[in-house]
């Protein structure tokens, strides 16, 4: 851990797991800016754990989408979805 903490004083554009979660949203989002892809690959190709959230993240994405195009989503999703309009 203090190990960690060093490495990241030294290398302040190195990335912590917390920040690769937010840039795990842009990404999905296809929001990232090159810079921030960048960022993304190089923790990824380091951090398993992190990899394989966004494997996770990355399907349920897939999932939602998939459910969103189709003409009938389940009415829970549909509200979910409504919530989070609303929300932003
Ligand atoms: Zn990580």
């Amino acid at each position: 851990m203090e190990n960690n903490l060093r490495a990241l004083e030294a290398q302040p554009l190195v990335m912590d797991c917390a920040k690769f979660v937010e840039l795990v949203q842009l990404i999905v989002d296809e929001e990232a800016t090159s810079e921030e892809e960048q960022l993304f690959k190089d923790h990824y190709e380091k951090c398993k754990h992190c990899l394989n959230y966004y494997e996770i993240e990355k399907s349920a994405v897939a999932v939602i989408k998939n459910k969103i195009s189709k003409n009938s989503p389940p009415p829970e999703l549909a509200n979910q979805i409504r919530a989070k309009i609303l929300e932003s």
